[in-house]
Formats: C-alpha cells, structure tokens, sequence
C-alpha cells in the first residue's frame, strides 16, 4: 500500500450501459472543428486537418443531474458530440487498427467557456480556460458496439427547442480516422476517451436551461444548467 500524502481523488469514471462495470477514464480529448457546417460558423477552411485539444479526466460528469454554471464566463455554450471510447493501447496505428481499439460509443456534450475560448484564440493563448474547466463533460453511459450510422441523427435541445441537428456522416474525420490521427500524435491507451466534434447550431446556456441531446443508436444525455 503506498504511502500517499493524502488520499488520491477519486477515479472518474463512465458507467458502461447494461452492466455493473466501470470505464476508468484515462484523458479526455477532443476533435476541434469535424463538421462542415461548424467548422464555416467558427470561420475556418475545410481543408484543415482535423486538430486536438484536452480536457482533464476529472472534467467528465456521468449520470446528468444538474450542472453548475461555471464561473468566469458570461458565454457558456453547448457542443453535442459523439464519444470514442479506446479499449487498448495503440500508437502510429492505421485506420484499420484505430477501429479495433475502440471499446465503445457515448453521447457527450462539449460545454465551452466561448468568451474565454475567443479571447484565447485573439491573443494566441492555450484554450485551457475555454474548454478544459470543472464538471465541462456531461456523458451518457458508454455502449459496447459498432459505431453509428452515417445517417443517424445527433441533435441537441434546450428546453424542448432544438438547437442542434446533424448527421454522424458529416463529420469530416470518421471515428476511426480520429482514432488513427490521435495515435500519431499520443500513445492511446485503454480508458482514453475521445470527443469528435460538434455539428451547427452551439450557442449559449443559461441558468436553469434543460438540456436533452443524443445520437440515434448511441444514446440521450439530459441534463440541467444550476444557478
Ligand atoms: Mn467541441
């Protein structure tokens, strides 16, 4: 037993659907920019290569409930978004290797501080501050299985009207590109969790807002924002 100098927090984690057993979370990264119709609202070039940046493991809430609106922002925003979860180690690994470490799929929102994020992006600064803060990654339980369709539907409501509606064949980079484009820049590893990138439509959250989202055959994730 190691001698720790204080008790070490505790294990995030991601229900998996179905069972009694955890996903133990290792990092939490993110896909920058995977739709089209995102990627020209935020003013970029389809052409980029897709981009990553983090969030820590402890960012991530399972289970809804309500969420604290975070501090220090004045512009929190909703990014519904597809979720790889990687079940083995892989590093420089083709596409066709990537879809073998995939464990399975979950629906996640990518909550971001936008006011904090464009100041960052003015000034050339890490998007820490933007994206990486507490409690920024709802989840929904992880299912075991093959990714979504290409027309399946991932959408996003507050309070009942639809904010978000896209289609997983969208996305510029497909789950196992992701997966391969990640390993060549990290070792990826069982617990890795990898957000895709969200479809049209972010925009700002309010204090008390109700939040319903999903992916046909993934699943929904709600949620409300707390005061
Ligand atoms: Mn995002």
């Amino acid at each position: 037993m190691a001698n720790y100098a204080f008790p070490p927090f505790p294990q995030a984690i991601v229900p998996i659907a179905g069972t009694d057993t955890l996903f133990p979370i290792r990092r939490v990264l993110c896909v920058g920019r995977n739709y089209a119709a995102h990627r020209r609202e935020m003013g970029g070039d389809e052409r980029d290569p897709p981009f990553f940046f983090a969030k820590p493991a402890d960012a991530v809430v399972s289970g809804g409930g309500a969420i604290p609106y975070p501090t220090a922002t004045e512009e929190l925003h909703h990014e519904i978004e597809l979720v790889i979860a990687i079940g083995g180690e892989g590093i420089e690994v083709s596409a066709d290797a990537a879809s073998r470490l995939i464990y399975g799929y979950a629906v996640g929102v990518d909550l971001t501080r936008r006011d904090l994020q464009s100041q960052a992006k003015a000034k050339g600064q890490p998007w820490e501050a933007g994206k990486g803060f507490d409690r920024s990654a709802p989840i929904s339980p992880l299912h075991r299985g093959h990714p979504p369709s290409p027309d399946a539907r991932i959408w996003l409501a507050v309070n009942g009207e639809v904010r978000q509606a896209g289609a997983i064949g969208d996305m510029i980079w497909s789950p196992a590109e992701i997966v391969a484009q990640a390993s060549r820049l990290w070792g990826l590893a069982a617990g890795d969790l990898i957000f895709t990138g969200t479809p049209e439509g972010v925009g700002p959250l309010s204090r008390g807002d109700k939040v319903t989202s999903g992916v046909d055959g993934v699943d929904e994730l709600a949620f409300t924002i707390g005061g």
